[in-house]
């Protein structure tokens, strides 16, 4: 798979461009950054210096804020729903979501994430960093369902698997 020119992506026809102000927009007229895996390794890395082992808990709940946030806007089937919030997602660098199993009923999913960013920011400061991955989707499946959720991640890109899966299901 090779790279394409950002005009042959759908990403161009969502991101302006400000530069005589400063700003990028994603999409229009949000403003967004653009920030490399190296700087949110930084990132990730002084939350867990600062936090020790807490900053697991910090991740998830960061995730999970940024899930319920994202999700909000979102409306119609439940699995049209998630697949335009991977798309952007997947745009905007995060890595390939796949909704496995949706259960409306019982109100579980099962999502896998291909080349997620977590797994590669999770090598470059050596410490497993999926909670904020689990905590976006608990967010963001708390709006899809309409119900508090939690989310297990079953099995890790960082420890070998070919893909992280993650369980999401009410509380
Ligand atoms: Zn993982």
């Amino acid at each position: 798979m090779s790279a394409k020119p950002l005009a042959e992506s759908p990403l161009a026809s969502l991101l302006s461009a400000l530069p005589e102000r400063g700003e990028l927009q994603f999409p229009s007229p949000l403003r967004c950054l653009i920030l490399s895996e190296e700087s949110l390794a930084a990132i990730f890395d002084v939350f867990r210096e600062f936090f020790g082992e807490g900053y697991r808990s910090l991740l998830y709940n960061l995730g999970h804020a940024i899930g319920h946030r994202f999700a909000v806007e979102a409306s119609g089937d439940p699995r049209k729903r998630f697949q335009e919030l991977a798309d952007v997602d997947a745009l905007a660098g995060w890595g390939r979501y796949e909704l496995v199993e949706l259960d409306l009923e019982n109100r579980r999913a099962r999502v896998v994430v291909r080349n997620a960013l977590a797994v590669e920011i999770a090598r470059r400061i050596r410490s497993d960093c999926c909670d904020f991955t689990r905590g976006y989707f608990a967010g963001i499946f708390e709006q899809i369902f309409q119900v508090p959720c939690i989310c297990e991640e079953l099995e890790c890109a960082y420890y070998g698997s070919e893909a992280c899966v993650f369980e999401i299901r009410s509380e």
